[in-house]
Parts: C-alpha cells; sequence; structure tokens
C-alpha cells in the first residue's frame, strides 16, 4: 500500500543545511498499523509530510499503491499533534469535521452530513456535534480532529504525535480509540510518535528510527494478541521484552551502530528481557 524508498530529506536555505532524514526505507501493506517511533528531532514530521504529499524528498520516493506521490493523495487522511491549531474556534463541532467535504464535489448535502454523523459517532461525540471547540477539552478536540479523518472514509491515515499533549488518561483512552477504528475500518494506520510504549501498545510492527543523521535502525515485529487493553498488554511479559528491545535500539543508535543483541522473537514469552548489548567504544 505504502511504500517510503531511501527517502532524504535535506532543509536548505539562508545558508542553513539541514539533513533532517538521511535514509528512509520502508513499507506498509494494506490494513497494517505500523508506528514509526524515534527521537525528539530526529525527522518524524518531515517523513510524514513526505509521505502526506505536504512536502517534496530531495531524494527517494513515497509509493502510494505503486504511485508516486507528488502531492496530497485522495484517500489519505493526515491527524496532526496540534488539535488547538487545526480546529476553527467559529465553527461547530459538526462544520469542522464537513468543512473538507465540501471540497469533494460529488458529495451531496445530505451525504455530507451522514459522514459527519457517522465519523462523531465513531469516536463517541454524538453529542458534542453543536459545540464549539474551545468548550471541549483537549482530548475531545483531538477526537474531532479523528473524525474529520474518518469522515473522508480514509484507506491510508497519518498521524503524527497526535496524543503528545494530552493527559495520561486521555491518552490511554485515545490509543484504544485508534485501535478500535483501525480494527472496524480496515484502514492502513501510520501512527508516528517519541513514546516507545505507545509504539509497542498500538502498532503491529514498530519501525525504529535513529537519532540524526535518521536512517530505520530496526523493524520490529509486535506479536501481541489483535485485542489489547492497557491493563493486561502492559503488564504482558512480552509488552515488557519489546518495549526493552526498542529502548535498546534507540540507545544503540545514540552510539552510532546497530544493536549486536540477539534477535527478540515476540513470539518469546518467557519474560526474561534479551540480553545486555555489547558495550562499545
Ligand atoms: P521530529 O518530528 O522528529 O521532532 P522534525 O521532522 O520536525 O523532527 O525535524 C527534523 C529536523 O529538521 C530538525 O533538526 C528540525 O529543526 C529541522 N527542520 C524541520 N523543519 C524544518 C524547516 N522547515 N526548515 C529547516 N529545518 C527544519
Ligand atoms: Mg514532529
Amino acid at each position: 500500500m505504502l511504500d517510503v524508498r531511501a527517502l532524504r530529506k535535506v532543509y536548505e536555505g539562508h545558508g542553513r543545511h539541514v539533513e533532517a532524514v538521511r535514509d528512509l526505507t520502508f513499507s506498509l501493506d494494506a490494513g497494517e498499523l505500523v508506528c514509526v517511533v524515534g527521537p525528539s528531532g530526529c525527522g518524524k514530521t518531515t517523513l510524514l509530510k513526505c509521505v502526506a504529499g505536504l512536502l517534496a524528498p530531495t531524494s527517494g520516493e513515497v509509493l502510494l499503491r505503486g504511485q508516486r506521490v507528488t502531492g496530497p493523495p485522495p484517500g489519505t487522511a493526515v491527524v496532526f499533534q496540534e488539535y488547538g491549531r487545526s480546529l476553527f474556534p467559529w465553527m461547530r463541532v459538526r462544520d469542522n469535521v464537513e468543512l473538507p467535504l465540501r471540497q469533494k464535489k460529488h458529495l451531496t448535502r445530505p451525504r455530507r452530513r451522514e459522514l459527519v454523523e457517522h465519523a462523531l459517532h465513531a469516536v463517541g461525540l454524538d453529542d458534542t456535534a453543536g459545540a464549539y471547540p474551545w468548550q471541549l477539552s483537549g482530548g475531545m478536540q483531538q477526537r474531532v480532529a479523528i473524525a474529520r479523518a474518518v469522515a473522508h472514509e480514509p484507506e491510508v491515515l497519518l498521524m503524527d504525535e497526535p496524543f503528545a499533549a494530552v493527559d495520561a488518561q486521555t491518552r490511554a483512552d485515545l490509543e484504544d480509540l485508534v485501535r478500535r477504528l483501525w480494527q472496524e475500518l480496515g484502514v492502513t494506520v501510520l501512527f508516528i510518535t517519541h513514546d516507545i510504549d505507545e509504539a509497542v501498545y498500538l502498532g503491529e510492527r514498530v519501525v525504529i528510527l535513529s537519532s540524526s543523521p535518521t536512517v530505520v535502525q530496526e523493524q520490529l515485529t509486535v506479536g501481541l494478541p489483535a485485542r489489547r487493553d492497557q491493563l493486561h498488554t502492559r503488564a504482558d511479559p512480552r509488552f515488557t521484552a519489546l518495549r526493552t528491545r526498542v529502548h535498546e535500539q534507540i540507545q544503540a543508535a545514540k552510539r552510532g551502530g546497530p544493536a549486536a543483541a540477539v534477535p527478540l522473537r515476540a513470539e518469546d514469552d518467557d519474560g526474561v528481557p534479551p540480553r545486555p548489548l555489547d558495550k562499545r567504544p
């Protein structure tokens, strides 16, 4: 469904030269939920903007269903971190969700209203359609932003640290919302986060980025059961082993090399964390 090939992005201008990402290659099958995790400043937003067709790569390419992405592709929706800035305060929730649908000229007004209602229902905001964004909590505003993406009936949903600014309890609820929507809608999800636990909890696979110069450090299959819940999944020894593995990879990336630990199979359920890494000079 989605192929990122040898993606490199350098920001130039004002005498500056910032290599935001050096060389990223990975792909997503249709219907997969993949998390990309990496430290702050490693180029995650840059990657997402290239995938969303909002930014042109310096070299390499992004393919969606085999077609090279050169602008925002139809069938793709994006949810950004700054929900506060993504909603219009003077428009009611239902109008905020409906607004981008108006660009789709083939949709009749009743059909648009139907899509909006369905999307608000999917994110648990049926009763909030008539409210203004500023009357809602941060978590609810982010639900509105997700509803707006869902109303598009996207094939691919791109999310850039969407829950970084909400409190822990709300964040847990929103994580479960993403997994539920993914299962119900059959959408392909690329979820970007700097939070290792979130990446392992949400993803079927985790793509680990190094710090700058940014490359794919490792790709990890998360073999956790499809039905996840905050209490039991996070207490599962397999979860603990996976997050340890991701931590190690990110530490190894900081030291500038691949981790030399034995490969961790997600099926390992003995609860024993992987062996510590060799200390590098
Ligand atoms: P992340 O989302 O992982 O925190 P970003 O993609 O936002 O990382 O940024 C990666 C690097 O690129 C950072 O060093 C950042 O300062 C730089 N950068 C991001 N956007 C621009 C831009 N428009 N112009 C110049 N440098 C940028
Ligand atoms: Mg970012």
